[in-house]
């Protein structure tokens, strides 16, 4: 199996590209538009065939190559069915499995940060997106975020994985690369530690973080597999 982590350093987003040997299949998870020279020519010299493109969520701080790599590539592009985005492919729900050539990846529903979060577990890997991140999580406050279903979210689907499978982010500010289930469940400052719910909803409704510069742009952009903005 090939897997290989990609990182935008602007909005420091992680691209994850899992693919298989045999039939050359290749899936992108969470794909950054302006990656995608480098995407296509790393898919090249892999001689590998783009499928799909893996939204772990309608993204707000940068704009997603999923319509681009569609129509340069012929890649399908898959979202949870409540991202209310129409041009995607194939909108999926909980429990669905995605097979692409030797490769199952199985997806997990895990909303709160907005109402249409998917992770994707393959094989010892969980790529969670913006749910739960290397030591902390994603924010709440907008996209239909709920605090008190984040931590459902991650408490039902993802603390529920075996304490050995790694977790991989959409996000890391901090160079982390990735982490295990078993040391989020312990140590993420925001939910370990025998974190209650109460505590968790409490801490997140008083983050006040800063909107992300991109918002404005990067949201409708993505309603539209990030076509709005790509004649810039
Ligand atoms: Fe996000």
């Amino acid at each position: 199996m090939i897997f290989e982590q990609l990182f935008e350093p602007e909005s420091s987003t992680y691209t994850y590209l899992l693919a298989c040997e045999e039939t050359r299949q290749a899936v992108l998870i969470d794909p950054v538009q302006s990656e995608i020279e480098r995407y296509i020519q790393r898919l090249k010299q892999l001689h590998l065939t783009l499928v799909y493109t893996l939204e772990t969520h309608v993204h707000a701080d940068h704009i997603t190559g999923a319509g681009i790599l569609r129509e340069r590539l012929g890649s399908k592009s898959v979202l949870h069915r409540n991202a209310d985005v129409q041009c995607g492919d194939l909108l999926l729900g909980d429990d669905c499995l995605l097979r692409i050539g030797q490769l199952e990846i199985e997806t997990r529903y895990t909303p709160g940060h907005t109402n249409a979060c998917m992770s994707y577990v393959w094989e010892n890997k969980v790529f969670t997106g913006d749910a739960l991140l290397i030591g902390g999580c994603g924010r709440t406050d907008f996209q239909e975020g709920d605090a008190g279903r984040l931590y459902d979210s991650i408490h039902q689907k993802l603390f529920t994985l075996p304490d050995d499978i790694q977790v991989f982010p959409g996000h890391d500010y901090h160079g982390n690369t990735s982490s295990t289930i078993g040391h989020e469940r312990q140590y993420n400052p925001r939910l370990g530690h025998q974190q209650t719910r109460e505590g968790f909803i409490e801490l997140m409704n008083n983050l006040k973080l800063p909107y992300p510069a991109k918002i404005k742009e990067a949201l409708p952009a993505n309603q539209e597999c990030g076509h709005q903005t790509s004649v810039q």
